[in-house]
């Protein structure tokens, strides 16, 4: 498409509990021609997108107990998001979240609650810590403690959700699981 490519951009400012630090949030929909980008503003939209990024961040500062002097906390001043042109689903370098608008663009389930569960884990992977050069946790260690921390935050929604969804697994999957045993809606959840 020609023309001009506009990029809305929204940043926030949050304080962090227990701390003198402020975090800078910064959320872009670099694709907002895309179908993905488009549904995205739709459904979602940067304001919706820095509200979940900082509800995660609340949720896995509490969860890491970062309140806690004992326990060592990475600085991080700036997180970004950007929506963007990529394959695959999201990914995480350093505080740099990316999202496939491809991805938004084609995903058939509840896309709320989808977005919600990706910035839970994405968030994760910016608190996370994963070893040290030369020293590095493996892959499935850190990809399994984002994982742990996104089903733990819906878990304490609702108690019992990962035993009653490791029943229901015994017979196939649906999407309803999640709405079937958390009895919330996709905004609540
Ligand atoms: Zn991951």
């Amino acid at each position: 498409m020609a023309g001009l490519v506009f990029l809305s951009i929204l940043a926030l400012v949050v304080a962090i509990p227990h701390t003198t630090l402020a975090l800078e949030l910064v959320a872009s929909n670099a694709s907002p021609a895309s179908p993905g980008g488009q549904r995205f503003d739709a459904e979602l939209g940067i304001n919706g997108a820095l509200s979940m990024m900082v509800d995660a961040i609340h949720y896995i500062q509490m969860a890491f107990a970062y309140s806690s002097p004992a326990t060592p906390r990475k600085t991080v001043d700036t997180i970004t998001f950007t929506l963007e042109d990529m394959p695959g689903v999201a990914y995480t370098y350093g505080s740099q979240f990316h999202l496939s608008a491809s991805y938004v663009a084609g995903y058939t389930g509840e896309f709320q609650r989808e977005m919600r569960s990706i910035v839970y884990h994405e968030m994760t992977h910016v608190w996370q810590w994963d070893g040290k050069d030369g020293n590095r946790a493996p892959s499935g260690l850190i990809e399994g403690i984002a994982s742990f921390i996104t089903l733990s935050y819906v878990n304490d929604l609702r108690p019992g959700f990962v035993t009653e969804l490791n029943s229901k697994l015994a017979t196939g999957w649906s999407e309803s699981f999640f709405s079937d045993l958390t009895g919330k809606s996709v905004e609540q959840l």
